[in-house]
């Protein structure tokens, strides 16, 4: 349903983003996940028909968005960071306003807007000015005149920054009962924001695709490349040395007294004997081995910290 290739933006001489490549299938719900600047909106603004890239090509349900971009706007609903909604129209009013933008024929334009309103639970405040709502129902107005033309891709840029706690898991909830009947592509700079959304996750930083699979996978991926804490009586340099020097070591910080960190090359075998055998030989004195599992949170902080090092 989005097809990315080679996508590219260079603002003057800055590179934005550069060479994504990204599939995403009718009726998934995708996290597009990065720190602020990596490059989440100029991407949805490409996606969405707002600005052209550089280089590379982007396809939404077959229309290439460069050269058929009436056909993606058909296609796509667009939430963009700062909500475009007119603070002092009444919400059934804005959104009739926003499904004739989008050429929502005359004949079906009541029943769109009815319809938009009940998937976004807008029923009740459906006569009241917009500016009077909470954020939490500007934002559900928001959604609401992206999905109004019941596009098949919906692009959510940022949905729940600036609401409150509440209001983050009700908009949440609306977005996961949106996937299925639309495929949609939703960005974030939190973490919890996209696993508590999404089925899969694109991560961005500085501009490049550093990882995209499931939640489950990616957290397995980076498992595998283990880290092992050992306790030892004596943490020797010579004894460190060693263990650095084992063929499958990535790294042996020295964790606290006596307490090692081990990180192992990611797709290594089992090489937990032969850790705790060098350790043995250097006479080291181990005192306790175990695995350390990182959390999603730390993947996610080493994918997008990672660059900053090389
Ligand atoms: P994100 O949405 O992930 O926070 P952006 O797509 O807004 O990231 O920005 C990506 C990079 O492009 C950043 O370094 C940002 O400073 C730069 N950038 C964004 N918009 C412009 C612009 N209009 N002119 C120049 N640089 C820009």
């Amino acid at each position: 349903m989005i097809d990315v290739s080679g996508l590219t933006k260079l603002y003057g001489s800055r590179t934005a983003i550069e060479d994504l490549n990204f599939n995403i299938k009718s009726g998934e719900i995708v996290g597009f996940l990065g720190p602020n600047g990596a490059g989440k909106s100029t991407t949805m603004k490409i996606l969405t028909g707002f600005m052209p890239a550089s280089f590379g090509s982007a396809k939404i349900a077959g229309f290439d968005v460069f050269d058929q971009p009436i056909d993606v706007k058909r296609n796509v609903g667009y939430l963009p960071e700062t909500p475009p909604v007119y603070l002092e129209m009444v919400v059934e009013d804005y959104l009739d306003f926003a499904a004739r933008l989008h050429d929502v024929e005359k004949a079906k334009l009541k029943a769109a807007v009815s319809s938009a309103i009940e998937r976004t639970g807008l029923s009740q405040v459906r006569k009241r000015i917009i500016g009077n709502l909470s954020k939490g129902y500007r934002q559900r107005v928001g959604i609401a005149q992206a999905l109004v033309h019941d596009p098949k891709v919906l692009i959510l840029d940022e949905p729940t920054v600036g609401l409150d706690p509440v209001q983050i898991i009700e908009i949440r909830e609306l977005i996961k009962g949106l996937a299925g009947q639309h495929t949609v592509i939703l960005s974030s700079h939190i973490l919890p924001e996209v696993t508590a959304t999404c089925q899969r996750i694109i991560v961005i930083n500085k501009g490049k695709i550093v990882a995209q699979d499931t939640i489950e996978n990616l957290t397995n991926r980076i498992n595998r490349g283990v880290l092992f804490t050992m306790e030892v009586k004596d943490a020797t340099s010579s004894g460190i040395s060693a263990l650095k020097s084992l063929s499958g070591i990535k790294t042996v910080q020295i964790e606290g007294p006596g307490k090692l960190l081990i990180e192992l090359n990611p797709e290594q075998g089992e090489l937990r004997d032969i850790i705790i055998e060098a350790a043995v030989r250097e006479k080291m004195g181990v005192l306790s081995f175990g695995s350390e599992k990182l959390s999603l949170e730390e993947v996610f902080l080493q994918l997008t910290t990672q660059e900053n090092h090389s």
